[in-house]
């Protein structure tokens, strides 16, 4: 088994703290899951308009969204306009292909003073043909057991198993720990997992401990389980995935499989190509359609 810590490259974006785990320089991905943002918990102040995310586009890969406090609404350039509350999980698909293509805006609702959420993106392997589509989860498989409440997000786990729509094997549980004790996880021998330690710590087998806005990063080799021990009131979420058979390049809000699909994606984007659908109806809201930045020189070359 292997067991290390990865910590957060922190920053503050319009107000609201976050904490990004994936990607970093030497671990990329965790499965399919190749970003991972814990923002929040912010409080806004009376005049904060909260998170105001302009039109911005994804390639080959899923946004999902996991919402712990505050409410967000996500409008898309299929049409879907979708408010999202805690405890829902939204899941956009960007589809696959250099033909396919979505666009989205993400806005705190008027009167909304919280934002808490974890932000993560889902690689599309790219030897599967997938369409753009959009995703709402308004009730996940909820349960306690020991002290312990789980959610779970997607996936499987124990004899629990989620509705939300996978391309890859996938597992993503949060997980509220009220008093110290050993959780024994179940593992797949092949999959890559990570703890997201949200609030408190927990300590793996190897005496390795991580706290908030740490992930543990654990490869089972072989192991059909791994022991984490957490102290009271801890939060984690626990993800894993089985690895794709391609590598996952990742350019601004872009995910490929090689330099000039990147530039190409970009190209598109900034030349209004209907790759990515209509553009989206605002109304009236003075959000700006953001450009996508050039793929720098080294980017994507061996
Ligand atoms: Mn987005």
């Amino acid at each position: 088994m292997h067991i290390e810590t990865l910590t957060a490259h922190t920053k503050d974006v319009g107000g609201i703290p976050v904490a990004r785990l994936l990607p970093q320089g030497k671990r990329r991905t965790i499965g399919a899951w190749c970003f991972l943002d814990h923002a929040g918990p912010a409080e806004f102040s009376a005049d904060s308009l909260g998170l105001q995310v302009g039109a911005h586009p994804h390639t080959n890969l899923q946004t999902f969204t996991w919402m712990l406090e505050g409410e967000v609404w996500h409008q898309d350039s299929l049409g879907f306009r979708q408010l999202i509350r805690p405890k829902q999980v939204n899941l956009m698909t960007a589809g696959t292909g250099n033909t396919n293509g979505i666009a989205h805006t993400e806005q705190t609702p008027e009167g909304i003073k919280t934002l808490h959420a974890v932000q993560l993106w889902i690689a599309l392997p790219m030897n599967q043909t997938i369409a753009p589509h959009f995703e709402h989860y308004p009730q996940l498989p909820e349960w306690s057991e020991n002290g312990v409440d789980y959610i779970l997000t997607t996936g499987s786990f124990g004899k629990h198993t989620a509705p939300t729509t996978q391309y890859s094997p996938l597992v993503g549980v949060d997980i509220h720990v009220h008093t110290q004790q050993t959780l024994t996880l179940p593992a797949q021998q092949a999959w890559e997992y990570g703890i997201l330690v949200i609030k408190g710590s927990v300590t793996a087998e190897n005496g390795i401990t991580a706290h908030a806005d740490e992930l543990l990063f654990i490869e089972p080799h072989g192991n059909s389980h791994f022991n984490l021990t957490a102290e009271a009131n801890t939060h984690l979420m626990l993800l894993g995935g089985e690895p794709l058979p391609h590598p996952t390049l990742i350019w601004w809000n872009f995910v490929a499989d090689s330099r000039e699909a990147l530039c190409q994606a970009v190209d598109d984007w900034n030349q209004h190509s209907p790759r990515f659908g209509a553009e989206i109806n605002l109304n009236g809201t003075p959000l700006k359609r953001l450009i996508a930045p050039e793929v720098p020189a080294g980017l994507g070359l061996r």
